[in-house]
């Protein structure tokens, strides 16, 4: 297949090849997504062999406001009102019970659904002309690192799918935090681009994924499914060196070889030399953190890199994201220094 390159110009034929059942790459502040038309479970299911995602691991359908959510939700809780009102368009999906229009491919067959407004004008726009909801999970190949720009996406998914809308780099660079607003307390699925403190602003208690802090033993289910797989993974393996920054970085300086690649805060980069380094960001800065986070876990493809160490931020705000996206990356081999 011949993917399309489009841009700004071209809102309509990415809308037109959404509404006929084609897949696109959607650009989100998020991460870039893989959209279909989430009506369709034709459309749906190409998704799946695009990205060669496990068929039990269900998608987000993307809306350009909440007046849609009735549509495919039923039994709205007052609370998903509030968080929009707040929190939309932006990071947040929020997991809902779902009607029968929406299609078992997107669900994967649950009675929930996970639903998002996201804040990129041009996708919002697609979406609009569209007139359909998009379903979409993040648009890499199953179990690597997220996209975060319109050439990453590329990477993985040229000549599988119909086009890539290119709307720049995503501001944001982790995706959505999942809430899931059918269970009390509330519980949080996903750490993401809003911070679980924001979100207990607004609802108080909120309970946290186990799935989220630690492996899963054998047999256990995670309630957000995705979280159960291998996840953003670079090629060679990576180690998470937790802990005060200083004692993190001389954890790491004094385990070096040749083929060491690095992961670190801006301020430590000059302990790396000689190495192949990847900065995330200053070390108090977590939003740029949170932008280069998948950068860095793909900048070691294609290089001779054979292990990788990571520095890792605090888990408060958005920390708590950039940290799970690290410790996932290394299939929770965690380091914990200097405590
Ligand atoms: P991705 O953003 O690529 O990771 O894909 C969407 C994420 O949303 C996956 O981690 C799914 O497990 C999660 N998700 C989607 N729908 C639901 C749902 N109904 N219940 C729980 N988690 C969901
Ligand atoms: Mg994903």
């Amino acid at each position: 297949m011949n993917t399309k390159l489009l841009t700004e110009k071209d809102m309509d034929t990415a809308a037109a090849i959404l509404r006929n059942g084609g897949l696109v790459g959607i650009p989100t502040e998020t991460v870039y997504g893989l959209g279909a038309n989430g009506l369709d479970s034709g459309a749906v299911g190409r998704i799946f062999a695009a990205k060669g995602r496990p068929q039990d691991n269900p998608l987000i359908l993307h809306i350009p406001e909440a007046a849609w959510l009735e549509r495919y939700c039923r039994d709205v809780p007052k609370e998903a009102y509030t968080l929009a009102e707040r929190f939309w368009p932006g990071p947040l999906t929020m997991i809902l019970h779902r009607r029968e229009i929406v299609p078992d491919a997107v669900t994967a067959g649950l009675d929930t659904v996970g639903m998002r407004c996201p804040a990129h004008s041009l996708t919002l726009e697609v979406i609009r002309r569209a007139g359909v909801p998009v379903a979409a999970p993040s648009g890499n190949t199953s179990g690597r690192p997220s996209p975060t720009c319109a050439a990453h996406m590329w990477e993985d998914m040229a000549g599988k799918i119909d086009a890539i809308l290119d709307g720049g780099p995503c501001g944001v660079g982790v995706e959505s935090t999942i809430i899931d607003l059918t269970c009390s307390p509330p519980r949080l699925l996903r750490p993401g681009g809003l911070p679980l403190e924001a979100l207990q602003e607004v609802l108080g208690e909120v309970a946290v994924d186990a799935a989220l802090l630690r492996p899963l033993g054998e047999g256990e289910r995670p309630k957000a499914p995705g979280m159960k797989y291998r996840h953003y993974a670079p090629k060679a393996p990576v180690t998470v060196v937790a802990g005060p920054a200083e004692a993190a970085a001389q954890y790491i300086a004094a385990h070096l070889s040749e083929k060491t690649g690095v992961i670190c805060f801006a301020e430590y980069a000059a302990l790396f030399s000689g190495c192949t380094v990847h900065v995330m960001g200053a070390s108090g800065d977590l939003a740029e953190q949170a932008r280069h986070v998948f950068d860095a876990l793909r900048a070691f493809d294609g290089t001779d890199v054979s292990e990788i160490y990571a520095q890792c931020p605090a888990e408060t705000g958005l920390g708590l994201a950039v940290a799970n996206r690290l410790k996932k990356a290394a299939g929770f081999h965690v380091v914990e220094v200097g405590r």
